[in-house]
């Protein structure tokens, strides 16, 4: 499924495409972002083809496990922990996972995560909030479970194109068999960039997540 009803700001620059492929972010260059507020990506308001794309994710179930990557700060997991589902996210951004904490004064504990050497786990008191401060090459089934439901914005968009094959792979191995992915990605002419469509490119026939284009 596409949702073309967003606006169509993400689209990238054609002469972006090429050196997009190989740029690299590295886990120091988000780091700093956080640190130095460039977080642009961040957004005070629930993501409108959430609340749009709803019925798709939850598919008639309540009280899924429902998975962020590259969660930042997101919004949408608080309004997703009180609808009564249970959210798990991963983030290399500790100060990030604080300030969502923070801002939606939250309780919470911290522990260290068995298996992941320097990683914590940052969860809410309620517990129905648990936030994994690592990276997410570093997770496993074995270690998160797996997932009703994957909600990725800003996510699959933000992962080094290199590393892409590894988190479609990863992904894969953190879904139950019914569950729901819903993916926000860009879109753009695929005659005018003959690279094809690289962002969500890799998704493609593996998944079958429903695609949100914003
Ligand atoms: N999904 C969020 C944030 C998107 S920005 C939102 O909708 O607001 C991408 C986030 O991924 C950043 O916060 C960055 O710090 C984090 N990140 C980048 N690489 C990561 C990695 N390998 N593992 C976990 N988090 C990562």
């Amino acid at each position: 499924m596409m949702d073309r009803s967003a606006d169509a700001s993400g689209v990238l620059a054609g002469s972006d495409v090429g050196s997009q492929k190989e740029r690299v972010v590295t886990e120091e260059e988000w780091l700093q972002k956080w640190e130095m507020g460039n977080i642009g990506f961040h957004k005070e308001q629930g993501h409108p083809l959430l609340q749009k794309y709803l019925h798709v994710l939850l598919n008639g179930r309540s009280g899924l496990r429902i998975f962020f990557p590259l969660c930042g700060k997101a919004v949408e997991m608080k309004w997703l922990a009180d609808m009564g589902h249970s959210v798990v996210g991963v983030e290399v951004s500790e100060q990030a996972l604080k300030e969502f904490f923070a801002e939606h004064s939250l309780p919470y504990c911290e522990e260290p995560v068995p298996g992941i050497s320097g990683a914590k786990k940052l969860q809410s008191t309620s517990g129905n909030i648990s936030l994994y401060c690592c990276s997410i090459y570093d997770l496993s089934s074995s270690i998160v479970g797996k997932f009703d439901g994957v909600w990725d914005r800003g996510a699959l968009v933000a992962v080094n194109p290199c590393d892409r094959q590894r988190y479609v792979s990863l992904m894969i191995t953190l879904m139950e068999k019914n569950s729901s992915y819903l993916l926000v990605t860009v879109s753009y002419d695929p005659n005018k960039h003959k690279d094809g469509p690289a962002h969500w490119g890799p998704m493609a026939g593996q998944v079958l997540p429903t695609v949100l284009c914003s």
